[in-house]
Protein backbone atom coordinates (compact mmCIF):
# COMPACT_ATOMS: atom_id res chain seq x y z
CA UNK A 1 0.00 0.00 0.00
CA UNK A 2 1.59 3.30 -1.07
CA UNK A 3 1.47 5.68 2.28
CA UNK A 4 0.53 9.73 0.91
CA UNK A 5 3.14 10.74 3.87
CA UNK A 6 1.82 14.77 3.43
CA UNK A 7 -1.84 13.41 3.08
CA UNK A 8 -1.36 11.75 6.63
CA UNK A 9 0.66 15.00 7.79
CA UNK A 10 -2.74 16.85 6.85
CA UNK A 11 -4.90 14.77 8.46
CA UNK A 12 -2.72 14.83 11.87
CA UNK A 13 -2.88 18.49 11.68
CA UNK A 14 -6.67 18.44 10.85
CA UNK A 15 -7.48 16.16 13.59
CA UNK A 16 -5.46 17.97 16.14
CA UNK A 17 -7.48 21.08 15.17
CA UNK A 18 -10.54 19.53 15.38
CA UNK A 19 -9.91 17.71 18.63
CA UNK A 20 -9.26 21.74 20.34
CA UNK A 21 -12.67 22.35 18.63
CA UNK A 22 -14.18 19.80 20.32
CA UNK A 23 -12.59 20.82 23.56
CA UNK A 24 -14.10 24.11 23.38
CA UNK A 25 -17.65 22.84 22.37
CA UNK A 26 -17.39 20.60 25.54
CA UNK A 27 -16.11 23.16 27.95
CA UNK A 28 -19.06 25.73 26.43
CA UNK A 29 -21.69 22.88 26.96
CA UNK A 30 -22.61 22.70 23.44
CA UNK A 31 -24.68 19.31 22.17
CA UNK A 32 -23.45 19.47 18.68
CA UNK A 33 -20.89 20.51 16.61
CA UNK A 34 -20.97 21.46 12.55
CA UNK A 35 -18.04 21.77 10.28
CA UNK A 36 -19.74 23.69 6.89
CA UNK A 37 -18.21 24.01 3.78
CA UNK A 38 -18.51 27.35 2.36
CA UNK A 39 -20.62 27.52 -0.17
CA UNK A 40 -19.76 31.21 -1.21
CA UNK A 41 -15.99 31.30 -0.97
CA UNK A 42 -13.42 28.69 -1.71
CA UNK A 43 -13.74 25.04 -0.18
CA UNK A 44 -10.65 26.09 1.94
CA UNK A 45 -12.93 27.71 4.43
CA UNK A 46 -14.86 25.48 7.07
CA UNK A 47 -17.51 27.10 9.13
CA UNK A 48 -18.08 25.86 12.57
CA UNK A 49 -21.20 26.03 14.17
CA UNK A 50 -22.53 24.76 17.91
CA UNK A 51 -25.40 24.16 19.41
CA UNK A 52 -25.73 25.83 22.77
CA UNK A 53 -28.45 25.48 24.93
CA UNK A 54 -30.51 24.57 21.80
CA UNK A 55 -29.46 27.02 19.79
CA UNK A 56 -26.99 27.02 16.75
CA UNK A 57 -24.46 29.53 16.54
CA UNK A 58 -21.31 30.82 14.25
CA UNK A 59 -18.35 29.82 16.19
CA UNK A 60 -15.54 30.38 14.15
CA UNK A 61 -14.77 30.74 10.07
CA UNK A 62 -11.15 28.20 9.62
CA UNK A 63 -9.09 29.51 7.08
CA UNK A 64 -5.68 28.44 5.64
CA UNK A 65 -6.17 25.10 6.91
CA UNK A 66 -4.11 22.66 4.21
CA UNK A 67 -6.75 20.49 2.56
CA UNK A 68 -9.02 22.05 4.20
CA UNK A 69 -12.72 20.60 4.41
CA UNK A 70 -11.22 17.28 2.90
CA UNK A 71 -8.89 16.85 6.22
CA UNK A 72 -11.15 17.37 8.40
CA UNK A 73 -13.41 15.52 7.20
CA UNK A 74 -11.25 12.11 6.89
CA UNK A 75 -9.57 12.78 10.08
CA UNK A 76 -12.81 12.78 11.46
CA UNK A 77 -13.72 9.52 9.20
CA UNK A 78 -10.58 8.11 10.47
CA UNK A 79 -11.32 8.82 14.24
CA UNK A 80 -14.91 6.95 13.86
CA UNK A 81 -13.34 4.04 11.71
CA UNK A 82 -14.93 5.16 8.69
CA UNK A 83 -14.21 4.55 5.30
CA UNK A 84 -12.44 7.94 4.83
CA UNK A 85 -11.72 7.17 0.33
CA UNK A 86 -15.56 7.45 0.54
CA UNK A 87 -17.09 10.86 -0.23
CA UNK A 88 -20.24 10.71 -2.43
CA UNK A 89 -22.55 8.26 0.39
CA UNK A 90 -23.68 9.53 3.80
CA UNK A 91 -21.59 7.78 6.56
CA UNK A 92 -22.44 7.84 10.38
CA UNK A 93 -19.87 6.31 13.27
CA UNK A 94 -18.60 6.98 16.98
CA UNK A 95 -15.67 8.70 18.53
CA UNK A 96 -14.76 8.10 22.15
CA UNK A 97 -13.50 11.17 23.31
CA UNK A 98 -12.13 12.26 26.53
CA UNK A 99 -12.22 16.43 27.96
CA UNK A 100 -10.44 16.48 31.61
CA UNK A 101 -11.90 13.75 33.58
CA UNK A 102 -15.19 13.49 31.23
CA UNK A 103 -15.70 10.49 28.99
CA UNK A 104 -17.74 10.85 26.06
CA UNK A 105 -19.34 9.64 22.84
CA UNK A 106 -19.62 11.34 19.64
CA UNK A 107 -22.24 10.52 17.17
CA UNK A 108 -20.55 11.00 13.60
CA UNK A 109 -22.80 11.85 10.76
CA UNK A 110 -21.20 13.23 7.21
CA UNK A 111 -23.14 14.39 4.64
CA UNK A 112 -22.21 15.41 1.29
CA UNK A 113 -23.29 18.13 -0.18
CA UNK A 114 -22.53 19.87 -3.77
CA UNK A 115 -19.81 22.30 -1.90
CA UNK A 116 -18.40 19.37 0.12
CA UNK A 117 -18.59 17.18 3.22
CA UNK A 118 -20.74 18.74 5.65
CA UNK A 119 -19.99 17.12 9.65
CA UNK A 120 -22.19 17.03 12.36
CA UNK A 121 -20.64 15.63 15.22
CA UNK A 122 -23.83 15.19 18.24
CA UNK A 123 -21.97 15.56 21.67
CA UNK A 124 -23.29 12.42 23.93
CA UNK A 125 -22.47 13.43 27.78
CA UNK A 126 -24.17 10.74 30.24
CA UNK A 127 -24.32 13.24 32.93
CA UNK A 128 -26.46 15.47 31.00
CA UNK A 129 -29.01 12.36 30.86
CA UNK A 130 -29.34 11.05 33.73
CA UNK A 131 -29.82 13.31 36.67
CA UNK A 132 -31.25 13.50 40.04
CA UNK A 133 -35.70 13.60 39.65
CA UNK A 134 -35.31 16.72 42.22
CA UNK A 135 -32.98 18.61 39.46
CA UNK A 136 -34.90 18.33 36.08
CA UNK A 137 -37.17 21.30 36.95
CA UNK A 138 -40.47 19.58 38.35
CA UNK A 139 -42.79 21.46 40.79
CA UNK A 140 -42.19 19.86 44.10
CA UNK A 141 -46.68 19.20 43.54
CA UNK A 142 -45.85 17.67 40.26
CA UNK A 143 -42.39 15.76 41.47
CA UNK A 144 -44.47 14.01 44.26
CA UNK A 145 -47.33 13.05 41.77
CA UNK A 146 -45.00 11.58 39.36
CA UNK A 147 -42.88 9.72 41.72
CA UNK A 148 -45.75 7.76 43.28
CA UNK A 149 -46.04 6.14 39.74
CA UNK A 150 -42.44 5.40 38.68
CA UNK A 151 -42.45 3.19 42.26
CA UNK A 152 -45.41 1.64 41.22
CA UNK A 153 -45.07 -2.48 39.95
CA UNK A 154 -47.25 -1.64 36.93
CA UNK A 155 -49.27 1.08 34.53
CA UNK A 156 -48.24 3.65 31.45
CA UNK A 157 -46.08 6.39 32.00
CA UNK A 158 -46.05 9.07 29.18
CA UNK A 159 -43.98 11.38 28.49
CA UNK A 160 -44.90 13.76 25.88
CA UNK A 161 -43.44 17.12 23.62
CA UNK A 162 -42.02 18.25 20.55
CA UNK A 163 -38.48 16.92 19.68
CA UNK A 164 -35.43 18.20 21.71
CA UNK A 165 -37.64 18.98 25.23
CA UNK A 166 -35.58 16.81 27.01
CA UNK A 167 -37.78 13.60 27.49
CA UNK A 168 -34.72 11.38 26.97
CA UNK A 169 -33.46 12.80 30.30
CA UNK A 170 -36.70 12.12 31.84
CA UNK A 171 -36.73 9.24 30.86
CA UNK A 172 -32.73 7.81 31.57
CA UNK A 173 -32.85 9.50 35.22
CA UNK A 174 -36.32 8.00 36.05
CA UNK A 175 -34.32 4.52 34.61
CA UNK A 176 -31.80 5.08 36.76
CA UNK A 177 -33.86 6.04 39.82
CA UNK A 178 -35.74 2.67 39.97
CA UNK A 179 -32.85 0.39 38.48
CA UNK A 180 -32.25 -2.45 41.24
CA UNK A 181 -30.87 -5.96 40.76
CA UNK A 182 -34.03 -7.55 41.19
CA UNK A 183 -35.82 -5.95 38.27
CA UNK A 184 -35.28 -6.43 35.17
CA UNK A 185 -35.21 -3.56 32.43
CA UNK A 186 -35.12 -3.35 28.45
CA UNK A 187 -35.45 -0.83 26.37
CA UNK A 188 -36.51 -0.27 22.50
CA UNK A 189 -34.48 3.10 21.63
CA UNK A 190 -33.82 4.88 18.22
CA UNK A 191 -31.19 5.38 18.73
CA UNK A 192 -29.57 4.29 21.96
CA UNK A 193 -27.81 8.03 23.82
CA UNK A 194 -26.47 6.65 26.44
CA UNK A 195 -25.46 3.25 27.73
CA UNK A 196 -26.17 2.08 30.90
CA UNK A 197 -24.82 -1.12 33.06
CA UNK A 198 -27.61 -3.00 34.42
CA UNK A 199 -30.61 -2.14 31.70
CA UNK A 200 -30.98 -4.06 28.62
CA UNK A 201 -30.68 -1.74 25.85
CA UNK A 202 -32.00 -2.39 21.74
CA UNK A 203 -31.44 -0.15 19.40
CA UNK A 204 -33.88 0.32 16.55
CA UNK A 205 -32.41 -1.20 13.40
CA UNK A 206 -34.69 -0.83 10.25
CA UNK A 207 -32.25 -2.39 7.53
CA UNK A 208 -32.57 -5.55 10.07
CA UNK A 209 -36.39 -5.12 10.58
CA UNK A 210 -35.87 -3.92 14.49
CA UNK A 211 -38.91 -1.77 14.89
CA UNK A 212 -40.36 -0.09 18.12
CA UNK A 213 -42.67 -2.65 17.46
CA UNK A 214 -40.73 -6.10 16.97
CA UNK A 215 -38.18 -4.76 19.65
CA UNK A 216 -40.91 -4.88 22.20
CA UNK A 217 -42.45 -7.95 20.97
CA UNK A 218 -39.55 -9.78 21.48
CA UNK A 219 -38.62 -7.87 25.02
CA UNK A 220 -42.25 -9.15 26.18
CA UNK A 221 -40.90 -12.83 25.99
CA UNK A 222 -37.76 -12.00 28.02
CA UNK A 223 -39.20 -11.83 31.86
CA UNK A 224 -38.52 -8.03 31.69
CA UNK A 225 -40.72 -6.30 34.79
CA UNK A 226 -39.95 -2.47 33.13
CA UNK A 227 -39.40 -1.71 29.69
CA UNK A 228 -39.09 1.67 28.28
CA UNK A 229 -40.39 2.49 24.36
CA UNK A 230 -38.49 5.02 23.03
CA UNK A 231 -41.17 6.42 21.33
CA UNK A 232 -44.61 4.99 20.54
CA UNK A 233 -45.17 6.22 16.95
CA UNK A 234 -47.86 3.70 15.04
CA UNK A 235 -50.84 2.02 16.32
CA UNK A 236 -49.30 -1.98 16.92
CA UNK A 237 -46.60 -0.28 19.32
CA UNK A 238 -49.58 1.68 21.29
CA UNK A 239 -51.96 -1.76 21.12
CA UNK A 240 -49.05 -3.75 22.68
CA UNK A 241 -47.63 -1.28 25.37
CA UNK A 242 -50.49 -0.56 26.48
CA UNK A 243 -51.92 -4.38 26.59
CA UNK A 244 -48.42 -5.31 28.38
CA UNK A 245 -49.25 -2.26 30.83
CA UNK A 246 -52.41 -4.49 31.22
CA UNK A 247 -51.21 -7.76 32.33
CA UNK A 248 -48.54 -6.58 34.25
CA UNK A 249 -45.91 -4.36 32.91
CA UNK A 250 -44.37 -1.00 34.05
CA UNK A 251 -44.31 1.07 30.84
CA UNK A 252 -42.62 3.95 30.08
CA UNK A 253 -42.93 6.11 26.30
CA UNK A 254 -43.07 9.31 24.72
CA UNK A 255 -45.43 10.74 22.63
CA UNK A 256 -45.10 14.07 20.41
CA UNK A 257 -48.11 16.07 21.55
CA UNK A 258 -49.01 19.27 23.01
CA UNK A 259 -50.00 18.47 26.58
CA UNK A 260 -51.35 16.25 28.61
CA UNK A 261 -55.27 15.94 27.37
CA UNK A 262 -54.28 16.06 23.82
CA UNK A 263 -52.20 12.83 24.65
CA UNK A 264 -55.29 11.16 25.82
CA UNK A 265 -57.00 12.11 22.10
CA UNK A 266 -54.06 11.35 20.40
CA UNK A 267 -54.16 7.62 21.47
CA UNK A 268 -58.11 7.46 20.73
CA UNK A 269 -56.95 8.87 17.14
CA UNK A 270 -54.80 5.68 17.06
CA UNK A 271 -57.54 3.35 17.49
CA UNK A 272 -57.24 2.86 21.15
CA UNK A 273 -60.44 2.02 23.07
CA UNK A 274 -60.92 4.36 25.92
CA UNK A 275 -61.33 1.34 28.66
CA UNK A 276 -58.14 -0.16 27.59
CA UNK A 277 -56.38 3.66 28.00
CA UNK A 278 -58.80 4.43 31.33
CA UNK A 279 -57.34 0.86 32.60
CA UNK A 280 -53.57 1.32 32.00
CA UNK A 281 -52.53 5.03 31.73
CA UNK A 282 -51.52 6.21 35.06
CA UNK A 283 -49.62 9.32 34.78
CA UNK A 284 -48.66 12.05 31.59
CA UNK A 285 -45.58 14.34 31.78
CA UNK A 286 -45.28 17.34 29.46
CA UNK A 287 -42.41 19.27 29.19
CA UNK A 288 -40.43 21.40 27.21
CA UNK A 289 -37.08 23.71 27.64
CA UNK A 290 -36.76 26.94 28.82
CA UNK A 291 -33.19 28.97 28.79
CA UNK A 292 -32.22 30.64 32.03
CA UNK A 293 -30.89 34.49 32.44
CA UNK A 294 -27.91 34.28 32.18
CA UNK A 295 -26.40 34.76 35.91
CA UNK A 296 -23.33 37.10 35.20
CA UNK A 297 -24.83 39.73 33.11
CA UNK A 298 -28.44 39.35 34.04
CA UNK A 299 -30.17 38.89 30.33
CA UNK A 300 -27.89 42.18 29.09
CA UNK A 301 -25.35 40.04 27.35
CA UNK A 302 -21.91 39.11 28.04
CA UNK A 303 -18.53 36.65 26.56
CA UNK A 304 -19.85 33.74 29.24
CA UNK A 305 -23.58 33.46 27.19
CA UNK A 306 -21.80 34.49 23.90
CA UNK A 307 -24.49 37.24 24.29
CA UNK A 308 -27.59 36.29 24.43
CA UNK A 309 -28.39 36.53 27.92
CA UNK A 310 -29.33 33.16 28.34
CA UNK A 311 -27.03 30.54 29.81
CA UNK A 312 -28.10 26.70 30.67
CA UNK A 313 -31.89 25.28 30.75
CA UNK A 314 -34.38 23.57 32.61
CA UNK A 315 -37.13 21.47 31.91
CA UNK A 316 -40.77 22.79 33.04
CA UNK A 317 -43.36 20.27 33.62
CA UNK A 318 -46.80 19.60 33.81
CA UNK A 319 -48.11 16.01 35.28
CA UNK A 320 -51.36 14.96 35.03
CA UNK A 321 -52.32 11.68 37.49
CA UNK A 322 -54.92 9.48 35.61
CA UNK A 323 -57.86 10.12 38.62
CA UNK A 324 -61.39 8.26 38.73
CA UNK A 325 -62.62 11.11 37.03
CA UNK A 326 -60.16 11.70 34.41
CA UNK A 327 -60.68 7.83 33.89
CA UNK A 328 -64.64 8.61 33.36
CA UNK A 329 -63.76 11.85 30.76
CA UNK A 330 -61.87 9.02 28.68
CA UNK A 331 -64.24 6.65 28.53
CA UNK A 332 -66.86 9.35 27.40
CA UNK A 333 -64.34 10.06 24.66
CA UNK A 334 -64.03 14.07 26.46
CA UNK A 335 -62.45 16.57 24.88
CA UNK A 336 -58.45 17.34 25.41
CA UNK A 337 -59.66 21.11 27.51
CA UNK A 338 -62.33 19.12 29.68
CA UNK A 339 -59.64 16.17 30.69
CA UNK A 340 -57.32 19.60 31.70
CA UNK A 341 -59.47 21.47 33.09
CA UNK A 342 -60.55 18.59 35.16
CA UNK A 343 -56.80 17.58 36.09
CA UNK A 344 -56.59 21.64 36.89
CA UNK A 345 -58.82 21.69 39.58
CA UNK A 346 -57.57 18.53 40.93
CA UNK A 347 -54.05 20.38 41.49
CA UNK A 348 -52.05 19.81 38.39
CA UNK A 349 -49.82 22.59 37.29
CA UNK A 350 -49.83 23.21 33.73
CA UNK A 351 -46.80 23.91 31.39
CA UNK A 352 -47.86 27.95 31.31
CA UNK A 353 -47.88 28.07 35.19
CA UNK A 354 -44.69 26.36 35.50
CA UNK A 355 -43.31 28.77 33.37
CA UNK A 356 -44.75 31.70 34.86
CA UNK A 357 -43.25 30.40 38.33
CA UNK A 358 -39.84 30.62 36.71
CA UNK A 359 -40.63 33.82 35.25
CA UNK A 360 -41.61 35.20 38.81
CA UNK A 361 -38.78 34.00 40.25
CA UNK A 362 -36.16 36.23 37.91
CA UNK A 363 -35.22 33.07 36.08
CA UNK A 364 -36.37 33.48 32.77
CA UNK A 365 -38.34 36.37 30.41
CA UNK A 366 -42.06 35.92 29.91
CA UNK A 367 -41.13 36.37 26.03
CA UNK A 368 -38.79 32.65 26.80
CA UNK A 369 -41.73 31.28 27.80
CA UNK A 370 -43.69 32.54 25.49
CA UNK A 371 -41.23 31.28 22.68
CA UNK A 372 -41.17 27.68 24.10
CA UNK A 373 -45.29 27.37 24.54
CA UNK A 374 -46.39 28.80 21.18
CA UNK A 375 -43.72 26.47 19.15
CA UNK A 376 -45.60 23.40 18.78
CA UNK A 377 -47.60 23.00 15.79
ZN1 LIG B 1 -24.26 36.75 30.10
Amino acid sequence: MRIDKRKEAREESAWELVQSIITQAVELGATDIHFEPDSELSKKWITVRFRIDGTLRDIKRIEGLPGGLDSVASSIKIASNMDSSQKRKGQDGRIHFRVGDKDLDLRVSILPTVSGEKVALRIIDKDRYIMKLEDLGMTEEGLDTYKSFISKPQGLILITGPVGCGKTTTLYSTLNRIQTREKSICTIEDPVESKFTGINQTQVDSEFGVTFYSGLRSILRQDAQIIMIGEIRDAETAQTSLRAALIGYLIFSTLHTKDSGHTIIRLMDMGIEPYLISETLTCIVAQRMVRLICDLCKGKGCQYCNYSGFHKRTGIFEVMRISNPIKELIIKRALAEAINKVAVEEGMITLKEAGNRLVSKGLTTAAEIYRVLALEK
